[in-house]
Order: structure tokens, then C-alpha cells, then sequence
């Protein structure tokens, strides 16, 4: 008896520290709806049931049989809806809340009269072996949905994130193999009036009870998973227009010339610096500013062919790498782009805020590195701006193409 209580408590202290382990990633920025508290607080009601488990060992007179598969059952409830949560799909919490209520009530009602002493003799099947055989059934359904759901993560997720998905599912099938385990028999109870639930059936509960701690570990994993992409893309990313910072920009940069030099393969870099934006700042203001970035940044994103690198320089300098392009076909691109943003004013009030685009274009040559293809890159855009702004050049020609257009927006001297 001491040993299994000792096994329980170990299994209560491994609930409580996965509440803890969801509660410190619930904390993390971004990690808000991603179901974390709801499993939280499903470690912390497994904890319960696992003290209870400890406590009706240790007291069996004491009305709390069934209770602990009750609560199990709430703990697995608030995990299924912490999963529908992280996979982007309505809690369902009404639903779930109507399986568990009339189990627990009927376990307050039972108790309070157990208590009071006015339970009616004879009864001819236990209240307890009803619930605890209700709670089995409900779990199996419980667990369905959470290998349901994770299996719908899998094909979403890359890498330890597919991993950790898979083995929710796994986990979650071995635990609904034990919970079917634990029905069938009180199955057998029911139908042949017995009184007690069989001993057994304890040592099932503590299984289980590991089972759900190992449906907490892949979950937390799954949430470490995406943790880790979040800060990932934060790292790498520019905050107002999402395109790839400066340096993972570069970093991509160098990787596409490793590449285009092993395959001997063309591509094309276009240098791409917003006309006259200081103007608009000091016109529209820097929040309007702000909004004109984030604006060509979607027209880039549109004009870029598949399998394009995009970045933010900084300020109001973007570029933009298409492997396997040569000059004349990333021309063609650059003009679209050019036209695009001279037909598109960005949506402001009260007036929309007309701009322009100077782009400056180079060809990476063989042997060329990261460096000397964007001074070619930088070198074109200088002429393009000599040339009167709002069109294309490119470094081998320094011809310019494209309709220079004075923009809405008065040109002022650069101080
Ligand atoms: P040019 O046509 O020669 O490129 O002139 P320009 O005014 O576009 O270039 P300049 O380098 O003189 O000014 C760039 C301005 O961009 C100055 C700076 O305040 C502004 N800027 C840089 N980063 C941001 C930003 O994140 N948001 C806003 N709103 N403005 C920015
Ligand atoms: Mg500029
Ligand atoms: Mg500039």
C-alpha cells in the first residue's frame, strides 16, 4: 500500500510541475492562444485527482471514490480544449463542460448524503461504479478528439513540432487504450450487479494518470516548438514590413551566391530605395511614413516571383534576389514592380499618399561574392536617382527604362 501511494504522489508532483512547465511558457510573447493555460490548470486538476487517488488509499471510509476519474476526466477536458486552442479551433468549452458537470454533481449529492447518513438500502448498483464507468467512457471520447486534432498538426508542423504532434497522438491512443481498459470490466460489473469496483482498477488509474503526464510533455514540446519559431522569425524578420531583416537578408544572399556559383546558374539583385521619402514624412508624418513601407512591402511581395528573397536594407531600402533570373527577365520584373507602385497610391486619410521607386539592377557575375554584386546593385540605383527617379537601371548598361514621373509629393533639398 505505502509503495502504490508513493508511486501516486511521484505521479501528482510529475501534474504539477507540467503545470508549471505551460504556466512559464504561457508567459512568453506570442505564445498567448496557444491553449497553454487551459493545460495548465489540466495539470493542476490531474494533481488533485492524483491527491485524491493518495488520500482514498490512505482512507478508503472517506466518501471520494469516483472522484478521482472524475476529475481525471475535467484535467483531460481542459486539454482538449487547449488543443482545439493551439490548432486555431474554437474551445468547445460548453460542450465539455456539460460532460463533466453531471458526473461531479452527482458525486457532490452522493457524498453529501453518504455523509449525512440518509443514503437509501439497498442499492442495487453503486452510484460509484456508474460514474467512474461514465467518467472511462467520456476519456475515450476526450482522447479521441486530442489524437483528431494532433493528427491534423502533423502535415502543418516541420521538424520537432511534427515529432511532438505525432507523439500527442501516439501517447493519446496508448491512453485511450487504457481508458477503454478500465470501462470494460466495470462493463461486466454493471451488467452483473456487483457492488465494488475491483482493485485493479486503482493501479489502472495511476497508468493513467503517467499516460496524461506524457500527453503534458508532448504538448509542452509541441508549445516549445512554436516558441522557438516565433522568436526565430522575430530574429530575422523586419517588425513593420515582415520581409527579412538586414542581416538574415544577407545571410540568404550569401547562400543563393554559394549556390548560383555551384550550379552555374544566373540570378538577379535589385537594389530598391523609396523617392523622396523624407518628404513624405515631414507631409504625412512618420506613422503615415511607416504605412507606405508596409505598403510597398506588399506590392514587393506580389511582384516577386516564387522562390524570391526579400528584405528591408533599412530606412526605406529594400532588395530583392531572384535566383535564376538573368538581367533581362528580373527587368521585366522590376518594371512591374515600378509600374505597380506608381498605379497603387497607399491608402491613407484623407488622401491616399502617392510615391515612387527608384531600382537599381545587377546580374550576379561568376566568382562575384555577396558584396561586389550589391555595389553593382547600389551603384545602378545612384544612376537611377541621378536620372530623375522613379525608374529602372541596371549596372552592366547604366541605361535607365521606365516613365519618370514627378511624384505628388514636392521634392525638397536634402539638407
Ligand atoms: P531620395 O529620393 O534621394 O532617396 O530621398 P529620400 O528622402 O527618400 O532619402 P533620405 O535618405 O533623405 O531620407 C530617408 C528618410 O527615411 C529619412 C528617415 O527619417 C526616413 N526613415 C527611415 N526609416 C524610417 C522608418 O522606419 N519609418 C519612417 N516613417 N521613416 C523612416
Ligand atoms: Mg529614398
Ligand atoms: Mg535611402
Amino acid at each position: 500500500m505505502f509503495q502504490s501511494q508513493v508511486v501516486v504522489l511521484i505521479a501528482g508532483l510529475f501534474a504539477l510541475q507540467m503545470a508549471i512547465v505551460c504556466a512559464v511558457l504561457r508567459r512568453s510573447a506570442g505564445m498567448g492562444r496557444s491553449g497553454l493555460t487551459s493545460w495548465a490548470l489540466g495539470d493542476l486538476i490531474v494533481t488533485l485527482a492524483v491527491v485524491l487517488l493518495a488520500a482514498h488509499a490512505y482512507r478508503p471510509e472517506w466518501p471520494l471514490a469516483a472522484l478521482p476519474e472524475l476529475l481525471l476526466t475535467a484535467g483531460l477536458s481542459m486539454m482538449v480544449h487547449g488543443t482545439r486552442h493551439f490548432a486555431g479551433k474554437r474551445g468547445r468549452g460548453v460542450v465539455l463542460g456539460l460532460l463533466n458537470l453531471p458526473g461531479l454533481a452527482a458525486l457532490a449529492v452522493h457524498a453529501v448524503s453518504e455523509l449525512a447518513g440518509t443514503a437509501v438500502e439497498p442499492v442495487p448498483i453503486p452510484i460509484v461504479t456508474w460514474l467512474t464507468f461514465a467518467a472511462s467512457v467520456i476519456q475515450v471520447l476526450l482522447l479521441l478528439e486530442v489524437i483528431r486534432v494532433s493528427l491534423s498538426l502533423v502535415p502543418l508542423n516541420r521538424g520537432t513540432g511534427r515529432l511532438a504532434a505525432l507523439s500527442l497522438a501516439i501517447v493519446a491512443l496508448g491512453c485511450t487504450v487504457l481508458a477503454g481498459a478500465q470501462a470494460w470490466p466495470l462493463l461486466a460489473l454493471v451488467d452483473g450487479h456487483a457492488l465494488v469496483v475491483p482493485d485493479q482498477h486503482e493501479s489502472m488509474t495511476v497508468w493513467f494518470v503517467f499516460g496524461v503526464m506524457g500527453l503534458s510533455v508532448s504538448f509542452a514540446l509541441m508549445a516549445h516548438d512554436r516558441l522557438r519559431r516565433i522568436i526565430e522569425r522575430r530574429a530575422r524578420h523586419d517588425d513593420l514590413t515582415d520581409v527579412l531583416s538586414r542581416g538574415a537578408f544577407w545571410e540568404e544572399l550569401e547562400i543563393a551566391c554559394q549556390q548560383a556559383e555551384r550550379h552555374h546558374k544566373p540570378f538577379t539583385v535589385s537594389f530598391i530605395d523609396l523617392d523622396h521619402f523624407k518628404a513624405i514624412n515631414d507631409l504625412y508624418g512618420h506613422l503615415a511614413g511607416d504605412s507606405v513601407l508596409r505598403h510597398f512591402a506588399g506590392l514587393l511581395r506580389k511582384a516577386a516571383p516564387g522562390g524570391a528573397v526579400i528584405g528591408r536594407l533599412g530606412g526605406e531600402e529594400f532588395a530583392i534576389v531572384m535566383p535564376e533570373m538573368n538581367l533581362e527577365t528580373g527587368r521585366a520584373v522590376s518594371l512591374r514592380l515600378s509600374a505597380m507602385v506608381r498605379a497603387t497610391p497607399c491608402p491613407s486619410e484623407p488622401d491616399s499618399i502617392a510615391y515612387t521607386v527608384s531600382i537599381g539592377m545587377a546580374e550576379r557575375l561568376a566568382g562575384e561574392n555577396a558584396d561586389a554584386v550589391m555595389r553593382r546593385a547600389d551603384r545602378a540605383l545612384y544612376d537611377a536617382k541621378q536620372m530623375g527617379r522613379n525608374c529602372v537601371s541596371s549596372h552592366d548598361t547604366a541605361e535607365s527604362v521606365g516613365m519618370p514621373r514627378r511624384p505628388r509629393v514636392r521634392e525638397r533639398e536634402s539638407s
